[in-house]
């Protein structure tokens, strides 16, 4: 049994609105085990309408539509699906005593054009919308030498598409899919690799056919391994991919950061509190991302000292103590790092030094320096600055955070390094 759903909108199609009801439909299916094989989005045409649901019924055994079941002359939904199965549509007393005490609620004349959203296709059934004046609409299509397919249509609203999937139509659809089954999803979150590399580290776990499912997607440079598996319930699930993630954790080892929704500052924030310590961030080239990610972390007033926001500093020349082997901008940067540390709350200054201007950098090879001043000392790293213009600065932003973490994962064993590295 699989499944397709379609959003019909000229708002949508057009790219003026985002269809996030495809996505929130998808991952319900997904979770009572109904795999989704099609997602199409139609424009408001009443002959496009009707060879997209003829063709989803022909293809798929659960259709799921949003949209187009308004009043308006736009809204074809009811018309397409009546179209498709050569039925009238027929009003329904029920349907419309519904719609009309809706409107009574808003203390409103019901409009003569909402008469249209009480007419539904012959032998469809009635999906009921507890607070909209758009029903839904279930409606089987025969199919040769096939179970009929069974389309369930829902407004395009998604507060009331959402209330509609719980009260109606996941119910249905669990019961058509009889034994109880259900996907679950479990995502480890790495950083520090490029994807091909990481992939090349997990021998055959990717390949298609195998079970569990492993996948791999990559957004401004977090990997994330995203794995599939089913069961009788979420728990049976989450015991069947037990073997896979030990694999994936003793290949990756320290590339794995966290699970399901962290990012790298929620790892850094997690690993300062288990050592009571606390951070200070100095940015220059990131302007401000890592003390905004942080910010984001809930409260972090324990763990989180100060950050400061500098504009691209130029380093004062020639300054004296200055380590021979770095350039002036990199012990400036060291300089700053030993500042934001100085403060006897603060146990770490995380410092993110200026990104180079463009066309700088003998043969276009461009850097940036990150610096992490402890008790210690001060740890540098140079990283390259090169990559898609979009994600340069949440990535440098990463580097460091990513750098901070290891430092903190592996304690305060290592000697800080006198150099880059
Ligand atoms: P409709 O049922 O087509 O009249 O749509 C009602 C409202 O829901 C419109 O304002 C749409 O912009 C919104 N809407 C329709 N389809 C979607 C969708 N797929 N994702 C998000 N919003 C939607
Ligand atoms: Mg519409």
């Amino acid at each position: 049994m699989r499944a397709e759903i379609v959003s019909i909108g000229d708002e949508l199609t057009s790219g003026e609105r985002l269809d996030t009801n495809t996505q929130w439909l998808a991952q319900r299916l997904n979770e009572i085990g109904v795999p989704v094989a099609f997602h199409t989005t139609v424009a408001d045409d009443l002959a496009s309408n009707v060879l997209v649901f003829r063709q989803a019924s022909e293809r798929a055994d659960i259709v799921v539509s949003s949209g187009g079941l308004g009043p308006t002359a736009d809204d074809l939904t009811r018309f397409a699906l009546a179209e498709l199965a050569g039925v009238e549509l027929v009003q329904d007393e029920g349907a419309l005593a519904h719609i009309r005490s809706i409107f009574a609620r808003r203390a409103r004349e019901m409009p003569a054009t909402n008469l249209v959203q009480a007419k539904f296709p012959q032998g469809s059934r009635i999906i009921p919308n507890p607070h909209g004046t758009a029903p839904g609409i279930d409606l089987d299509v025969p199919r040769t030498g096939k179970q009929p397919a069974r389309i369930f249509c829902l407004p395009g609203v998604p507060a009331e598409m959402r209330e509609m999937w719980e009260g109606t139509i996941s119910p249905a659809i669990r019961q058509m899919v009889g034994a109880k089954k259900v996907i679950a999803h479990y995502r480890i979150k790495c950083f520090g690799v490029g994807e091909s590399d990481l992939e090349a580290m997990l021998p055959d776990l990717i390949a298609r056919g195998r079970y569990p499912t492993v996948g791999i997607t990559v957004s401004k440079a977090t990997i994330t391994l995203r794995i599939t598996a089913e069961g009788e319930t979420p728990e049976a699930a989450r015991e069947s991919m037990g073997s896979t993630i030990e694999t994936i954790r003793a290949c990756l080892g320290d590339l794995i950061f966290g699970e399901e929704d962290d990012e790298l500052q929620h790892a850094v924030v997690r690993l300062l509190r288990e050592r009571g310590q606390r951070l200070s961030v100095v940015e220059s080239g990131t302007g401000g991302l890592i003390c905004h990610w942080l910010s984001e972390c809930g409260d972090v007033r324990d763990v989180f000292q100060m950050g400061s926001v500098l504009p691209r500093f130029e380093a004062p020349p020639s300054r004296p103590g200055m380590k021979a082997l770095d350039s002036m901008q990199t012990s400036f940067l060291r300089e700053l790092a030993e500042m934001g540390r100085r403060s006897p709350e603060v146990d770490f200054c995380l410092a993110v030094g200026p990104f180079p201007l463009e066309g700088s950098g003998a043969g276009g090879e461009r850097s940036f320096d990150v610096a992490i001043a402890d008790a210690g000392g001060v740890e540098l790293r140079t990283f390259p600055y090169s990559g898609h213009p979009d994600i340069l600065k949440a990535r440098a932003a990463k580097q460091a955070l990513n750098l901070l973490r290891l430092r903190l994962q592996r304690g305060s064993a290592d000697e800080p390094s006198a150099s880059g590295g």
